[in-house]
Parts: structure tokens; sequence; C-alpha cells
């Protein structure tokens, strides 16, 4: 596959920008309760921020029902997912993955000297467990999964890769990225999170960037095994790189459950908008399990990108088996009707 999410995508001046589908951001964060206590720490920002990361890790052990010890936090869930691989693959060694998939921990485990495992999805765009399986060796470091997946905004159903990681990562450590898990139907029904209560070899990344609406504030967090955590704190703490001001926004965030309840409701919506509308062009996308859609253009996709640019609206576009792909976040209703418009107009 030449799938790779690091393309860098050309873009339009932004600020000029109707819509802005691109990112897979929300954009009806931050709460407004998460804003107000940014601001409020900003007072403080002289000290640093221990004690209230401190609390944030207590509150996230509650929700996670895990033990403070099995989390580690960083600026994103970028940091945490690049210093994985940084950590496990400085040896060389194999990262198996899905193929498509979010390529951030994969291209830094190849720049530190590890190899890419890549396993085609299923055809039902699921990650094919059985392929990850067969394809451990004794050079295999990690398997990563992002799940939902991204680009294909896919879930791989929750009883099989449950039944997956628990037997598997006896064998290997299993990375699960979970930073659509909240856009997902079932929502943390489906996460992985209590096999790292079960005391399993795993990961479990997740992000306030994606249902929280913080992608610009940079806090994120990973769940894992005491000791793979402590492996990875020796070479790079995890942490140091959050401002207060964003911890505090994180710690508002939990709180305001009726915001993330009104969030997935309107992004549900512009999901069930964007779906008639590629039904009446007979397009068939992928059903979304996270906050963007998938669906084929049978078009180049630069081309394609070319042409929605004229409209002020920004999307990314994607190639893999043979096939041009375009990649819708949701946005605001007006944002995806800026989009239909610009749809309707480009594929007739
Ligand atoms: N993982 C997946 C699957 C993503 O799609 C993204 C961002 O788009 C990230 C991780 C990184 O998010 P952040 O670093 O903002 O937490």
């Amino acid at each position: 596959s030449n799938f790779n999410e690091f393309t860098p995508p050309k873009f339009p001046d932004l600020s000029t920008v109707k819509a802005r589908l691109v990112w897979n951001e929300n954009p009806y964060g931050p709460s407004s309760k998460a804003s107000a206590a940014f601001q409020q720490a900003v007072t403080e920002g002289n000290h640093y921020s221990w004690g209230s990361l401190g609390k944030l890790v207590k509150k996230i052990a509650q929700k996670e029902g895990v033990e403070t010890k099995n989390i580690m936090m960083g600026p994103g869930s970028s940091d945490l997912l690049e210093k994985t691989a940084m950590v496990y693959f400085r040896d060389g060694g194999n990262v198996i993955s899905g193929d498509p998939c979010y390529m951030s921990l994969v291209h830094v485990a190849k720049a530190s000297g590890g190899d890419w495992k890549p396993i085609k999805l299923t055809k039902d765009f699921q990650h094919d467990l059985d392929a990850m399986e067969a394809a451990i060796d004794s050079n295999t470091k990690l398997i990563y999964i992002t799940n939902p997946n991204n680009p294909t905004a896919t879930l791989t159903d929750t009883k099989k890769l449950y039944d997956f990681c628990d037997r598997v990562s006896d064998k290997v450590p299993i990375f699960i990225d979970e930073a659509y898990i909240e856009l997902s139907a079932g929502g943390l029904k489906s996460s992985m999170a209590p096999l790292v209560a079960k005391g399993k070899n795993i990961f479990v990344a997740r992000t306030f960037s994606k249902i929280y609406g913080m992608a610009g504030l940079r806090i994120g967090y990973m769940l894992g095994n005491e000791k793979s955590l402590e492996a990875i704190n020796q070479i790079t703490r995890g942490g140091m790189g959050i401002t207060g001001p964003t911890i505090a926004a994180a710690n508002a965030s939990l709180d305001d459950v009726s915001f993330i309840e009104d969030c997935k409701s309107k992004i549900t919506s512009a999901k069930k908008f964007t779906y008639k509308l590629l039904d009446d062009k007979g397009i068939k996308y992928l059903p979304s399990e996270t906050n963007f859609i998938l669906f084929p253009i049978e078009m180049d996709g630069d081309e394609f990108l070319d042409k929605i640019y004229e409209y002020k609206v920004v999307v990314r576009a994607f190639k893999f088996w043979d096939q041009n792909w375009c990649r819708v976040s949701m946005g605001t209703q007006e944002e995806m009707e800026y989009f239909a418009a610009a749809i309707n107009k480009i594929l007739v």
C-alpha cells in the first residue's frame, strides 16, 4: 500500500475556508467550562503543574477503573504514540499494524530503526486479527491497532478484539489507539481499557483532541502495564510537556458530561446529513464509528482536492487499494452544507 497519513496536504488559505473538514476536529469544543478553567489557571503559570496533573491522573484512574500507576500523560496522544515507538524500536524489531491505519506510531518506529509489517484490513474494513497473529515473528516488538480506525472510520468487533488482545498480549504487547472511541456507537463499551485493569501488557491511548474538542490545547493519556510504562518513563518523561492551563481545561472537561453528549449528538446529525448526501449520489461510503466519513472518489485525489478547494472546503484525500478516497470530518451543520454544495457540483 502507498497509504501515508503524513503526505503533506496542500491547502488554500485557511483563513478564507468556509468548511474546515480536514483534521477530524470537534467544531464545538472546547466546552465553556474548559475554557474558563484554562483562563483561570494562566495566573498560576509561574508554578510547575505537578499538583493539578496528579489530581487529573486520579480522576482518569477512577473513570477508567485502573490505578494511577497505569496512566501516563502527554501533550496529545501523538506524544505517547511516538514516545512508545522510540523506546520500543530503538534497537530495531518490527511493528505489526493494519493497512491502512493512522501512521504516526509506525513512522516513528521506522525512523527509530524498526520495520513495518502492514496487514491489509479485511473486506469489511476491520483489522485482520488472524493475519496479525500469523505475522508475529521473533522480531515483533509491538502490535498497533487504531480502533476505531483512521482513515476508514470502522470499528473492529469488540468481542473478537478483546479475545485477541487477552490472548496475544501474552506473546507481544499490543497498543490500542482509541482516539475516536467515545464517538463509536457503543462508546467506551468498546474500549480495551478493562484489559489494562486485568494486568495485560496492553497500551490504550486516548485523547482530549476529538470528542473533548481540545486539539489545539494538546493533552492525551495512555493506560498501560506498570512495568511497560516505567520503561518508557525512564527514557522520556510523560506529563512534563503539558501546560497547567491545559491540565485545568482537561479536568473541567471530564466533569462536563452534558457537553460531551451534546457534541456526540450533533456529530451524529452531521453524519446522517452526509450519509443522505452520499446515498442520493449513489456513493458507497463506509458507515462511520468516528467523527469522519470515508468514501471512494472516481478521480485522482489531487484533482479532487483542487476542485473542492475552489469552494473553500478542505478535506483529505487518500489512495489505497488502488482506489482514491475522500475523508471528510464532521463540522457544523453550516459547514456540512458548504461541503454538500461543493460535492453536488463536483461529483455529478
Ligand atoms: N490517533 C489517531 C487515530 C488520530 O486520528 C489522531 C489525530 O488525528 C491522533 C491519534 C493524534 O491526536 P492527538 O495527538 O491530538 O491526541
